[in-house]
């Protein structure tokens, strides 16, 4: 599906997936539905500078793997491994920009929850990320449309971001919870796709010994 200028409309749905869970998959896919988008690329980070010090997550290969089993039965969704490929800190502004390079003809729209939202000062040249995009905020941890709105406004008028609020329910998930669940021991049954559930059984993903609260004491 084109519009009428022929430019191709896609989702950009970035995070550590680590794992990929329900709440991504579902906030790209209403992503792709109410703002009427030909495609959504999953963009697994490669190492996010505000996860530096992270331990007891997943390898990078198992983080894209569990991204390509989750989404492998969705024809419009598709997975990036671009920034996998790169060496030191990636940002989202240098794959905006090399997105928008080799697509001239595509316009991107970046989906984001709430926290992201609320961080979105804190990455690397905001102004760069604003206008080579469109940020499509979803609701997240129970903030309020009015909360949301007056950041929006805020950001409108800082970066001239173009930001629009996701028609989504607050989904109450995280890796992080997940990640702490899959120690324990305790099923990740809905929380993840079944072949993402399968993959870490198989391959004891989060069976480290060392846990993110281990590594915050330190
Ligand atoms: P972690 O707990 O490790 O930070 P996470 O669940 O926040 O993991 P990320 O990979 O950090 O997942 O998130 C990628 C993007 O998806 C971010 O923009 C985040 O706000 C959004 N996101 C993740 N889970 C949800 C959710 N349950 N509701 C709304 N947005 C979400
Ligand atoms: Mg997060």
């Amino acid at each position: 599906m084109r519009n009428q200028e022929g430019r191709r409309r896609v989702g950009i749905m970035g995070g550590t997936f680590d794992p990929i869970h329900i709440g991504h998959l579902m906030l790209a896919e209403r992503a792709y539905e109410q703002f009427e988008l030909d495609t959504v690329l999953f963009l697994p980070a490669g190492n996010p500078p505000h996860k530096h010090g992270r331990t007891g997550g997943a390898e990078d290969e198992e983080r894209v793997a569990m991204v390509a089993l989750a989404i492998r039965d969705n024809p419009h969704f598709s997975l990036d491994a671009e920034e996998m490929r790169r060496s030191g800190d990636t940002y989202t502004f240098e794959t905006l920009l090399a997105l928008r390079e080799a697509h001239p003809d595509t316009d991107y729209y970046f989906i984001i929850g709430a926290d992201s939202l609320f961080a979105l000062g804190t990455w690397k040249n905001p102004q760069i990320v604003c206008r080579n995009c469109t940020l499509l905020a979803a609701v997240r941890d129970h903030a309020s449309r009015e909360r949301m709105e007056r950041e929006i406004e805020r950001l409108r008028r800082r970066y001239g971001a173009d930001i629009r609020l996701l028609d989504t329910p607050d989904m109450e998930i995280s890796s992080t919870e997940l990640r702490d669940r899959a120690r324990r021991g305790q099923s990740l049954r809905y929380y993840v796709p079944d072949a993402v559930r399968d993959y870490i059984t198989k391959f004891d993903v989060y069976q480290d010994s060392t846990t993110d609260e281990d590594n915050e004491a330190k």
